[in-house]
């Protein structure tokens, strides 16, 4: 114990009997004195900073913490029905429609394939009039090209002509299902020059092109990545449907009941 020469009072260390002269002596002290409480309270001001620094990272551990709880409560599910909707790469994909539409549907299709001529001329058109002109779909469509090697070049003249004559791609799209003979390059090339803005050697180097040749590759990725390897096939919203228009619509219905 240390005794206080001023006033007896008794104190369990050094430093508190130097901050005690320090508070109640401080007119008493001489040079030497005055050293130690100056030290004394030094010492105190430093173990005061730590502890607040210790509870000010303690603190920011918490709200690391709240704000990890947060994120896996409330964004972490948005994140994954993002996926969940969109299993696709579409970003690069022809798309019809307001692009804020909350349901998103899918066809994998190739130009020579029967079925895939009646969804272009008679689901399509449904699904136009009922739920993409009124903003409730989006439509996306993926190459697919099972049939033969003219089916890999219409898909190049469709993704060459995506990106660079965008808006007429839909009318090429529609006429190249609707052409009645069997498929070539001259019609492709043809329908092509008919329905955009591109001449016929701009067409033909489009389809020689490494760039459609790898929008293709994307697509058919696409698809081995999801296992789909028949046309026309449709996805809503992820989930795979039926490829005739009640089921396709079935699924929108249940979609935008839901909020999706
Ligand atoms: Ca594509």
């Amino acid at each position: 114990m240390k005794e206080c020469k001023f006033c007896g009072e008794k104190f369990e260390s050094g430093k508190d009997l130097h901050l005690h002269w320090e508070e109640k002596h401080e007119d008493e002290l001489n040079s030497h004195q005055k050293e130690k409480t100056k030290k004394a309270k030094r010492e105190k001001e430093q173990k005061e900073e730590i502890n607040r620094s210790r509870r000010r990272n303690l603190l920011l551990k918490g709200l690391t913490g709240v704000t990890l709880i947060i994120f896996v409560a409330l964004v972490l599910p948005q994140v994954m029905s993002m996926f969940q909707s969109s299993p696709f790469e579409l970003y690069r994909q022809p798309m019809l429609g307001d692009e804020n539409a909350s349901v998103t549907v899918v066809e994998f299709g190739d130009y020579q394939c029967p079925h895939c001529k009646t969804f272009d001329s008679e689901i399509k058109p449904k699904l136009k009039n009922e739920y993409i002109d009124s903003g409730d779909v989006k439509f996306y469509y993926i190459n697919l090209p099972v049939i033969d090697e003219t089916s890999g070049l219409a898909a190049r003249a469709g993704e060459y002509i995506w990106e660079n004559d965008r808006d007429n791609f839909w009318d090429f799209h529609s006429k190249l299902y609707g052409t009645e003979t069997r498929l070539n390059q001259g019609i492709i090339v043809n329908t092509a020059t008919e329905t955009t803005n591109l001449t016929a050697e701009e067409i033909r180097e489009g389809l020689d092109s490494q760039s459609t040749a790898n929008e293709l590759q994307a697509d058919q990725r696409i698809a081995n990545g999801n296992g789909v390897t028949s046309t026309p096939t449709v996805y809503v919203n992820g989930q795979q449907v039926g490829n005739d228009y009640q089921s396709i619509k079935t699924a929108i219905e249940n979609n935008l009941k839901n909020g999706n």
